[in-house]
């Protein structure tokens, strides 16, 4: 019966990251389609209140509270940890982390202490006899699907925003668990945490994302996407082209080498719609677009298409909405 295991990364603050609730959705889903079992592992100084979170989403979560990680980097901490939960079963669980920083490290570091492989940046996951876990290939262009040979266990880590957070029916149940044996890996010293500037209104939580690409045609041009923002109360993003060309930070960038995001409301302005864009938005509940191009690929996935010049829609659009707000 396979195992699906999420180990839960946590906040700056110690509450339950966001993406290890679609994690443990995942893995809630992964256990029904399966006849398998779901359960989650929080590795961290004060476990307690994360886990209770946690519990939310899984029927079972198991703590170990391990005070090192107040001041230490979690990941190495967590891994080594996590493999010990493992134990001898490790070759048949299949692990469930995210595909942030913290989720990247900590799955490096438990593949080679629990000697799984790992499937990286998933974007679905599901189940099928063993589990199948699609990722995009040759710059997004390409959604392969692959798996774990062996005895069907190993680690994946999945991109945020690919799945629907819904907690269970029931909450589930907490078991504190004691640490064994002291930590093995050197302890990696946290001497200082810094917020990422932009991320005053994060992207990846948004309802509302109005983006720009190259078609607003430099940093002022993103003046106007910012006013629209505010107006809609959203958050700003961006094409890989506004990036590079250092318009705005990569903070706010969406797409393949950036972040996925899923908002009720896409408004992307001056954006063509490159695929490697598009796997980064498009699970957007609704897209529209504004671009004088009535034949850019943009127009095969958006809902709405205004074809015209987006200084000129965009100001409209600002002035009707500050005309219903005031
Ligand atoms: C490996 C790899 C990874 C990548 N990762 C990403 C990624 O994460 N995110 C990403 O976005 N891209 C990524 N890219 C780049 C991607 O291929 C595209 O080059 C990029 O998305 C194009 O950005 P854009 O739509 O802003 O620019 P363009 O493709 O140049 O499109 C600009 C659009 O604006 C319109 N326009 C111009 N002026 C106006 C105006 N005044 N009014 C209305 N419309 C106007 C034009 O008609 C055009 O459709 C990646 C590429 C590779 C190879």
């Amino acid at each position: 019966m396979p195992r699906f295991v999420v180990v839960a990364e946590l906040n700056g603050d110690g509450s339950l990251a966001k993406i290890s609730t679609e994690v443990a959705t995942l893995a809630r889903s992964l256990a029904q389609a399966s006849g398998g079992e779901a359960v989650g592992l929080v590795v961290a100084a004060e476990p307690d209140a994360p886990a209770r979170e946690l519990a939310g989403f899984l029927p079972h979560v198991v703590t170990i509270a391990e005070p090192s990680a107040h001041w230490h980097a979690w990941a190495t901490i967590a891994a080594e940890r996590a493999a010990g939960f493992l134990g001898a079963a490790a070759g048949e669980d299949v692990v469930l982390l995210g595909a942030g920083p913290d989720g990247r490290d900590a799955a490096g570091t438990l593949a080679a202490l629990a000697g799984l492989g790992v499937l990286a940046n998933a974007v679905a996951v599901a189940w099928d006899g063993r589990v199948q876990v699609e990722m995009g290939a040759f710059g997004g262009k390409l959604i392969t699907t692959s798996g774990f040979t062996g005895s069907g266990g190993g680690i994946v880590t999945v991109r945020p925003n690919t799945v629907t957070a819904e907690p269970a029916p029931t909450q589930g149940a907490v078991e504190s668990v004691a640490a064994t044996g002291a930590l093995e890996l050197p302890l990696v010293k946290v001497v200082e945490q810094v917020v990422e500037s932009g991320a005053a209104a994060p992207i990846e939580e948004a309802r509302i994302i109005v983006s720009g690409g190259r078609g607003v045609g430099g940093p002022e041009g993103f003046q106007l996407v910012s006013e629209l923002a505010d107006q809609l109360g959203g958050a700003v993003g961006a094409t890989r082209a506004a990036v590079d060309s250092g318009w705005i930070p990569y903070s706010q960038q969406i797409g393949q080498t950036g972040k996925i995001v899923k908002p009720e409301l896409y408004l992307a302005l001056g954006i063509s719609g490159a695929i490697q864009h598009k796997v980064g938005m498009q699970t957007a509940a609704s897209i529209v677009a504004v671009n004088r191009d009535p034949d850019a690929p943009i127009a095969e996935f958006a809902d709405l298409l205004v074809v015209g010049d987006l200084f000129e829609v965009g100001r409209e659009l600002l002035a009707a909405l500050r005309a219903r707000s005031g």
